[in-house]
């Protein structure tokens, strides 16, 4: 780690000359053609018997003539409650559309000219938007393979301000071979844990691939069928008996968590990993399709925040 911030995936693969990323009435424009690509239609009461309002003090503002109503595009979405400009919003999520590793709330802010609050603001709302462009409903089905794993990130004490070394935390991650991704925050990785996440989650009809951690044993036979590797004795990849869909998507969570993120607290943890889910689940997609499925997961989403909320990793 040479080069302290230095995000070397965020400065590919964006035209930060495309005006939507400077010019706020392209921006609104550009967001609006997103959101309603049938013609703008009331967030109150769902009329498309809208009117866009005219003059400057009332830009990007539209009349519902059915419950007379104002709304913007922001309206109903997680931009609401924000004040950052729709342009800067725009370059934010593409960055981090674009950054594999996510990007820090301090360089967002120096990238984006605002300050570190406002970033770190800014980039949970965008997780949040992540977080409702991920597909639900449960994973695998007849014949499809799941893969299960946990890992510990976080914790070292090197890079907090306080010296009192943090817990390390316990992400579970599901991934189907070539499909989805889930991943989640568990307390810990008992069998009662593990299960209220594997049926919840995985459709019964799916091939389950675990470690052979015991609490998986029983749970295994939930399923069609369970395989189970040992990461110990080096038994890689003979045949379908493999996790490596799994580790490869641990494998960049972590290099997120060691390179940009260090430190997730408690509290906010599963918004990164809505983060580096939505990656993956949108791996075929272009840096561009990847930030517009995020700006339409924004829509019906919103994030409050308390005043007295920690702004903190
Ligand atoms: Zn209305």
């Amino acid at each position: 780690m040479g080069h302290k911030g230095f995000n070397r995936e965020a400065a590919m693969n964006i035209n930060i000359t495309n005006p939507i990323f400077h010019d706020e009435a392209k921006a609104i424009a550009h967001i609006e053609a997103t959101r309603w690509p049938n013609g703008v239609t009331c967030p109150h009461c769902g009329s498309d018997a809208v009117r866009k309002m005219g003059g400057k003090t009332q830009a990007g503002m539209f009349l519902c003539n059915d419950c007379r109503d104002k709304f913007t595009v922001r309206t109903g979405s997680v931009m609401e409650r924000s004040h950052v400009p729709l342009h800067k919003w725009l370059l934010a999520t593409q960055i981090m559309a674009a950054s594999k590793k996510g990007m820090s709330a301090a360089q967002m802010g120096r990238m984006l000219g605002v300050t570190y609050k406002t970033a770190w603001f800014l980039c949970h709302r965008i997780r949040e938007a992540m977080e409702g462009a991920n597909p639900t409903g449960p994973l695998g089905g007849e014949g499809v393979t799941v893969e299960a794993d946990e890992t510990f990130v976080g914790g070292k004490a090197k890079n907090r301000a306080h010296r009192k070394p943090a817990k390390k935390k316990i992400v579970m991650a599901l991934v189907e071979r070539d499909g989805r991704a889930r991943s989640f925050h568990v307390a810990n990785v008992n069998a009662n844990t593990l299960r209220g996440v594997l049926v919840t989650h995985i459709d019964r009809a799916s091939t389950l691939m675990t470690d052979n951690w015991k609490g998986y044993s029983l749970l295994g036979r939930e399923f069609a069928s369970h395989g189970t590797v040992s990461h110990t004795t080096g038994e890689y990849a003979k045949s379908e008996k493999h996790s490596n869909t799994v580790e490869n998507f641990f494998s960049i969570f972590k290099r997120g968590v060691i390179g940009t993120y260090h430190h997730m607290s408690e509290a906010h943890i599963h918004r990164y990993c809505a983060e580096f889910d939505l990656r993956a689940n949108t791996r075929d997609l272009s840096d561009s399709e990847r930030a517009t499925e995020i700006l339409k997961g924004g829509i019906g989403r919103r994030l409050t925040y308390r005043r007295t909320d920690k702004i903190a990793a």
